[in-house]
């Protein structure tokens, strides 16, 4: 059986890993000539809009999925003629627009954040007049990573961002004083069995991941339903077939939806070794129609995102059930090359662990310091 991959980065290298020991081949589409899945996997190095290209790579294909969200919708409904496209092209549409994204939680019961469209930049004072200050601007298509991302606290924020605004759609939303973000992963075969994975914390600086925790520490049951019973109505309100990552906000003990992401998702990493069966593994399983796999946690786990530079591997490599996830990219600042998996039996042992690390992970951006995992911890020590 081979599935047919759209984006051949980190996260088509890791789902191609996961998938040949159950039987499973690939083949890659990625213009980059360089994309990591292209060391393990056939790769054909063209546009999404290559026609003939298109043609090769869905030839006999079991199956496509795509590793990024942006993939252009034209690319998957000519592919969904060939082979068929999961998850499906629904979910592509609503999660490449955040303002139908936003609509679709609202419309399913989910509560978000206030906000408000801006259809052009002139339509800014209107929108800040309804939402108020502090409020975050962000474009409504194509951002990722904190980019096309501007925090207005002042009217001085206002006019800095004016200037630099682009003239595509915007949503402004209400600045959210979360105590963490949380995401939830789930999985829907094509028969429409669900499973959850346990929340998992999650830790940003210059809006990029640094550090999740997995399971999340001091999550209610309650709060695990109401992230569960939010990822269901989606998946099921799109016909879902795949994973499904949604970001929360948690404040005061309630969840406001963020974002979503129709594929694996960074915040599941830790599932390769804390999980049962991998967030990879279970998309895929999804995905070729094979049953799911258990999404139950193994300890607890933190993964720590290796961006722009690499530690020393044999200093990890030496840490007992510390994991290494090198994915064959040149580091550049800012650049997701790799992470790694630190896993113990209890959040203490977890928190142990994490203190004994290399000072290469103790500097301020892998987030060591903060959260609710660390203030738990902290109280208990
Ligand atoms: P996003 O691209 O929507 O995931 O935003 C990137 C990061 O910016 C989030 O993970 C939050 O840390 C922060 N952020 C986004 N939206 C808001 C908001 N409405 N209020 C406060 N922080 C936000």
């Amino acid at each position: 059986m081979t599935i047919g991959i759209l984006g051949g980065g980190q996260l088509g290298y890791m789902l191609a890993l996961a998938g040949y020991p159950i039987g499973l081949r690939f083949r890659i589409l990625d213009p980059s000539p360089d994309a990591p899945a292209g060391m393990i996997a056939p790769h054909i190095a063209a546009a999404y809009e290559d026609r003939d290209a298109l043609k090769k790579f869905s030839d006999g294909l079991e199956a496509v999925t795509y590793e990024f969200e942006n993939v252009p919708v034209e690319t998957a409904k000519f592919l969904s003629e060939r082979a068929p496209v999961y998850p499906p092209i629904a979910a592509l549409e609503e999660a490449q627009d955040r303002v139908r994204e936003k609509n679709l939680f609202q419309k399913l019961g989910i509560p978000v954040a206030d906000f408000v469209e801006v259809r052009s930049a002139a339509a800014l004072d209107s929108a800040i007049h309804r939402i108020g200050l502090p409020a975050v601007l962000k474009t409504t298509r194509m951002g990722y990573d904190g980019k096309g991302q501007w925090a207005l606290r002042t009217q001085e924020d206002v006019d800095k961002a004016r200037a630099e605004l682009p003239s595509t759609p915007l949503i402004l939303e209400k600045w959210v004083n979360f105590e963490r973000e949380l995401s939830m992963l789930a999985v829907r075969s094509r028969g429409g069995q669900i499973h959850f994975y346990p929340l998992v914390e999650n830790h940003h600086r210059g809006g990029i991941l640094r550090l999740s925790i997995a399971p999340a520490p001091m999550v209610s049951p309650a709060l695990q339903v109401a992230a569960e019973g939010a990822a269901r109505q989606v998946l099921e309100a799109l016909g879902y077939v795949g994973v499904l990552c949604i970001e929360f906000f948690e404040v005061g003990g309630r969840l406001l939806a963020n974002e979503m992401a129709p594929r694996v998702h960074n915040s599941g990493h830790w599932t390769i070794e804390g999980a049962v069966c991998s967030q990879f593994e279970n998309h895929l399983r999804a995905v070729a129609g094979l049953p799911l796999g258990a999404t139950a946690a193994h300890g607890y786990s933190a993964m720590l995102n290796l961006i722009g530079e690499l530690p020393n591997a044999a200093e990890v490599l030496q840490i007992p059930d510390a994991h290494l996830h090198l994915y064959g990219k040149e580091p550049r600042p800012g650049r997701k090359v790799g992470h790694v998996a630190l896993r113990a039996a209890t959040l203490d042992q977890l928190q142990q662990g994490l203190r004994q690390l290399p000072p290469f992970f103790q500097r301020p951006e892998f987030c060591l310091d903060r959260g609710a995992a660390a203030e738990a911890l902290g109280r208990r020590a």
